[in-house]
């Protein structure tokens, strides 16, 4: 028997938990309520399909609501449960970008051109949720083929920002975060080739992690841009992403960049203690165009990092400005590539033509504006006589971006700045200006380009009301040391405890 159940009587409890609206306990508050049959995980994931009902007519965040699915799921679960199983995430109800495949379920990756497309297998992350027991509330909005910085470049609706239905979530992974902010998912998984689970989570006021490339399998997620993919982690706390992370990271033999390297108990390195923790904090990052309010939030956060006994320096990362243009070469050099696969003889629709030539035009008709505009520019980058002018430098360009990361990691332990240099944007505002919309993602890219792992955290808001995030970046690997720190940040603030207002 637990503590506070010794305190208070299981039935004060039960009492307690379901008068209560289930949908703001975080995850691992319902996890403690579920292992201590305070609920019952098909209550619980009733109350999040209610949620969904009640709210997501305006966010939009789901592409697929996964309800029988859903309630199939939560009562096996509580078989298990009642039988004294305890795997890490059992019952829980998470939700899953449309970029991972999931068996049985529709996959459209926001395109038009995976439009019923039912995979008969999982990611091999979504299998592992599985097997860590939780329960699939659906899939989630994004920018097609995770192209964007808004969620708007979807074929099919943008996602509303849950703290103003006006502006955008982010992107691309929009619809995982403003669920989960939204109280529509207990966590949510995203992927981050550019930016697209740190950014959103910034704009949404909740907690995004981009581990290390290779600390978790993107086998069955679709691809983007290989070299930059990663699979990343939304929850409202450090400790809900933790959980979540903890129990889908890991080694897999189907993905040839997965790393073969023991997953470290991230959950016990939570202690809250960054006492003589050396934090950098690069001076490229506070640049113009920089939001004023987002400044002064991330530098009284880092003030706050001080506080708790960090080791706070200026550092450099001198080549951070070009980051943006070797980001966008390669990635949609690598995007023509992975994209030539959509012909409509292997997956999707097929649109007939007079001859198969005709048939892969008009199928790959299907693609929308932002996936070819990349296309192009990705197979210009890379054609005879322009291959070395461009791809050849990016890659040369992305080395020294490497070297700077490697570098500051050798003085300190964590590099701190901001997330995004504005908070969400106004829905249409940047949907015509691509090299706007590429320069919110000026502080995220170049973690990508490296081998570093990094996260938001909530640290403030502007004028208007919306959220800011810190940004932490780790060295290879060092995911226990940015969740610690982030963990710190957050138990000394309340910014991780507003809520929007939506519907109730
Ligand atoms: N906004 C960036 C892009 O459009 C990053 C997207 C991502 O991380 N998937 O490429």
């Amino acid at each position: 028997m637990g503590v506070q159940e010794a305190m208070t009587g299981p039935s004060v409890l039960f009492f307690f938990v379901n008068a209560m609206d289930l949908t703001t306990l975080t995850l691992t508050e319902l996890r403690d309520a579920l292992w201590a049959g305070q609920v019952t995980s098909v209550v619980a994931t009733e109350a999040m399909l209610d949620r969904i009902v009640a709210v997501d007519n305006e966010v939009k965040s789901y592409l697929t609501v996964t309800d029988d699915l859903a309630l199939e799921q939560a009562a096996a679960a509580d078989k298990r449960l009642a039988a004294g199983e305890r795997t890490p995430l059992l019952g829980v109800p998470v939700a899953v970008k449309d970029m991972f495949c999931t068996r049985g379920v529709a996959t459209t990756a926001g395109s038009k051109i995976l439009e019923g497309f039912v995979p008969p297998y999982n990611a091999f992350v979504v299998d592992k949720l599985a097997e860590a027991g939780a329960v699939l509330l659906g899939k989630t909005n994004t920018d097609e083929f995770a192209m964007g910085s808004s969620t708007e470049t979807s074929a099919y609706f943008a996602t509303h920002n849950p703290w103003d239905l006006e502006r955008v979530p982010g992107g691309s992974s929009g619809g995982s975060a403003a669920a989960v902010a939204g109280r529509m998912a207990y966590a949510a998984f995203g992927t981050d080739t550019g930016g697209s689970v740190r950014q959103p989570a910034s704009f949404c006021n909740i907690v995004g992690l981009r581990p290390t490339y290779g600390r978790m399998s993107r086998w069955g997620v679709v691809a983007y841009a290989s070299s930059l993919d990663q699979v990343g982690v939304f929850g409202r706390t450090v400790a809900d992403v933790t959980a979540m992370f903890q129990a889908t990271a890991g080694f897999d033999p189907r993905d040839s960049t997965s790393l073969n390297v023991p997953v470290p108990n991230y959950e016990a390195a939570l202690t809250g203690d960054i006492r003589g923790l050396r934090v950098g904090v690069p001076k490229e990052y506070f640049i113009e165009g920089l939001d004023g309010e987002v400044e002064t939030a991330v530098r009284a956060a880092i003030n706050q990092l001080a506080d708790l006994g960090a080791d706070i320096r200026e550092i450099s990362l001198p080549h951070s400005r070009y980051a943006l243009p070797i980001y966008y070469l390669i990635a949609t050099a690598e995007a023509s590539t992975n994209l030539a696969r959509y012909d409509g003889v292997r997956y999707g629709p097929r649109v007939a033509g007079a001859d198969v030539i005709d048939s892969v035009q008009k199928t790959r008709a299907l693609f929308g504006a932002e996936t070819k505009k990349r296309i192009m520019l990705g197979t210009y980058a890379l054609s005879t006589g322009y291959y070395d002018e461009y791809y050849g430098k990016a890659l040369q360009g992305r080395t020294l971006i490497i070297n700077d990361f490697n570098k500051a990691f050798a003085d300190v332990d964590v590099i701190a700045g901001p997330v995004s240099p504005t908070t969400a944007f106004k829905l249409g505002e940047k949907v015509n200006d691509s090299l706007a919309l590429f320069l919110a993602d000026i502080f995220t890219l170049p973690l990508n380009l490296s081998a570093s792992c990094g996260l938001s955290v909530p640290c403030g808001f502007d004028g208007r009301g919306l959220p800011i995030g810190l940004q932490l970046i780790g060295n290879t690997l060092q995911e226990a040391t940015i969740l610690n720190a982030a963990f710190a940040y957050e138990q000394a603030t309340e910014w991780h405890l507003r809520q929007p207002v939506i519907g109730g």
